[in-house]
């Protein structure tokens, strides 16, 4: 079944743009900012931005269980950068709370300071529906020590840069900055 109501983490990050992609796929795009507001969507978006901040801002709104309850009971969820952190099991290099909804490790700026934001190509080869991707980074982390049940869906440089876990999709990239919605149409299969 495809879902068609999304949410998008209101906190911090590019939600109008990921709204606009999602309206590109036919779905419809609700703010979420507090725990009941999750009742009324289908599946989630957790933007960019700066995941210490976006951590604090899920414990003052009371959404880190409502968002982990609403995973568990595998609704479908995509985080992007600070939104894939947020996902991620384990957390390096100036670790935050994370959700630990994800079986990776995300090391945080792990880009370093003097390259942090880049925009390439990745393929995955063969007669994938993500050929020829832009990826843009910001400050991107790494995904590191992906567990078994983690498959890579594009890769950069040897590196995961699009993870699925389930209903759990993580991309270290933005998706929503390339005009590009096929990320989002991978969410919204479910
Ligand atoms: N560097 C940010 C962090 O570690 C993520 C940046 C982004 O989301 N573009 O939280």
């Amino acid at each position: 079944m495809e879902s068609r109501r999304v949410g998008i983490l209101g906190i911090q990050g590019a939600v109008d743009k990921h709204a606009l992609l999602l309206k590109a796929t036919g779905a419809e795009a609700r703010v979420i900012l507090h725990p009941e507001e999750l009742k009324t969507v289908d599946a989630l978006i957790l933007p960019g931005g700066e995941s210490s901040t976006i951590s604090k801002g899920i414990a003052r709104l009371g959404l880190r269980e409502p968002i982990q309850d609403f995973v568990r009971q595998g609704r479908p969820v995509l985080g992007t950068c600070a939104g894939a952190i947020l996902l991620s099991k384990r957390c390096r290099n100036h670790p935050v709370p994370t959700l630990g909804l994800l079986d990776v490790t995300a090391c945080r700026n792990a880009y370093g300071t003097q390259v942090d934001s880049f925009s390439t190509g990745a393929d995955p080869g063969g007669e994938s529906q993500l050929a020829r991707m832009r990826c843009v980074f910001i400050r991107a982390p790494r995904l590191e020590d992906l567990g078994p049940a983690v498959e890579v869906l594009l890769r950069v440089d040897g590196w995961p840069v699009l993870v699925r876990e389930g209903s759990v999709l993580a991309a270290t990239f933005h998706p929503e900055l390339a005009d590009d919605p096929r990320v989002h149409a991978l969410l919204l299969k479910g």
